[in-house]
């Protein structure tokens, strides 16, 4: 394969210029940070599993006219996704109280929210993603009024969609983060949903039993992170019905 030029590596993900202007190839590896790459481990699979089921998440949305970085899929473990400014939040939307607002505020994980609470954080590993007011944003200019107005209603479609998809196969979305980026179409500017959304940023619970089928798993030393990963994808028709877990092909 042609060497390519290595644009950015994060902790689950590295970026590759892409093979045409204003694409990027995303690649997915199976490294599992948690607590701000605090606790780590090599979980096999983990990033063939991310790879399909973020093009599954990010197709749907494209679909209904969410706009999104996704192009296609290129092979187990990378898709085809357009280069676009990152603005530097994570935007994280809440239905049920879990994790750090739970420890925050002191509401019990698993508490249902009179509504979905939209969050801000920013986005730097130094400083562990603060939670960030949108006068901070304003203040130091992350974004303009009308980016977040744009990314507001992103959110709000984007939990709609997942919340409606989850139900339909049996699990919650307690919460989720995305990163949104800017890209410019004939010089106008627009948000669309980019990075990924997969197992490692959302809160997934089994409505029935509760049973936690996302990253939390790894975080809390819950088994097996792939067995809940595969689960998901499972119930979503991303594998079959009959599958193990995932298979992976190693691809540099
Ligand atoms: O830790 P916290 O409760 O704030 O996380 C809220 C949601 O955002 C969870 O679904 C978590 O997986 C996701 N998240 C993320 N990346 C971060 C912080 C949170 O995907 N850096």
């Amino acid at each position: 394969m042609a060497r390519r030029n290595k644009i950015y590596e994060g902790k689950a993900k590295i970026l590759y210029e892409g093979p045409e202007p204003g694409t990027i190839v995303q690649y997915f590896k199976d490294d599992a940070t948690a607590f701000n790459a605090q606790k780590k481990d090599v979980i096999e699979g983990k990033g063939v599993l991310n790879n399909r089921l973020s093009e599954f998440f990010m197709t749907g949305l494209n679909q209904i006219g969410v706009p999104t970085h996704f192009i296609r899929r290129l092979n187990m473990r990378e898709q085809l996704v357009r280069a676009c400014e990152i603005i530097p939040l994570e935007i994280i939307v809440r239905n049920f109280a879990a994790g750090s607002m739970s420890k925050r505020l002191g509401i019990e994980e698993g508490t249902q929210l009179p509504r979905p609470i939209v969050e801000y954080c920013f986005k730097n590993d130094e400083l562990g993603d603060p939670l960030v007011t949108e006068e901070h944003i304003a203040a130091f200019g992350w974004a303009s009024q009308q980016d977040m107005d744009d990314i507001l209603s992103l959110a709000l479609r984007v939990n709609d969609y997942m919340s409606g998809l989850m139900y339909g196969v049996g699990i919650k979305l307690i919460d989720f983060k995305i990163e949104i980026g800017r890209v410019y179409e004939n010089d106008y500017p627009r948000l669309i949903v980019a990075d990924e959304i997969s197992p490692d940023s959302c809160r997934l619970w089994d409505i029935e039993t509760g049973q936690k089928l996302d990253k939390d798993v790894f975080r809390r030393d819950l088994g097996s992170l792939t067995d809940a990963y595969s689960e998901v994808a499972r119930r979503l028709g991303v594998i079959p019905k009959t599958a193990n877990v995932i298979k992976p092909t190693l691809i540099n």
